[in-house]
């Protein structure tokens, strides 16, 4: 009888009759726990989409939580490629660092899209990452 009696005074929906409330401190630490995660990855992602800074960076990683699970290796050269801001020869001319904005593998401009998709230096590893990108496409297909 007394397990009715507080059965009938918690909380319920009105019409699942489930529980609208934790029953216990703990259950509602941990609900309080998943809303704030929640709440502080849409407010991040939103801030993410809609700054008008690292637009690069957010070609190459649109979904924060995405890229929080990705294990990567921080290089200078992998940052430079991400941001745009580095090393490149157009980058360095612009702060009158170096001479002419030209990749001396061609006749373009070297920037991170030209180092990335045409600068024949970089042949090879190109072939492989392209490689790489089919062969992970393939496995996700296969997945779904
Ligand atoms: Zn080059």
């Amino acid at each position: 009888m007394v397990y009715t009696h507080t059965r009938t005074h918690a909380p319920t929906h009105p019409r699942t009759h489930a529980p609208t409330h934790p029953r216990t401190h703990a259950h509602a630490r941990a609900r309080a726990h998943t809303y704030t995660h929640t709440y502080i990855h849409t407010y991040i992602q939103r801030e993410w989409t809609q700054s008008t800074k690292g637009r690069t960076t957010q070609e190459f990683f649109p979904e924060v939580a995405e890229r929080l699970k990705m294990k990567i290796n921080l290089t200078q050269n992998f940052t430079t490629m991400v941001t745009g801001h580095g090393k490149t020869k157009s980058y360095l001319h612009r702060f009158k660092i170096t001479e002419a904005p030209t990749c001396p593998h061609g006749k373009r401009d070297q920037t991170t899209d030209q180092l990335l998709f045409e600068c024949n230096l970089l042949n090879k590893e190109r072939d492989i990452l392209k490689l790489s990108v089919i062969k992970d496409k393939r496995l996700a297909n296969q997945q779904t």
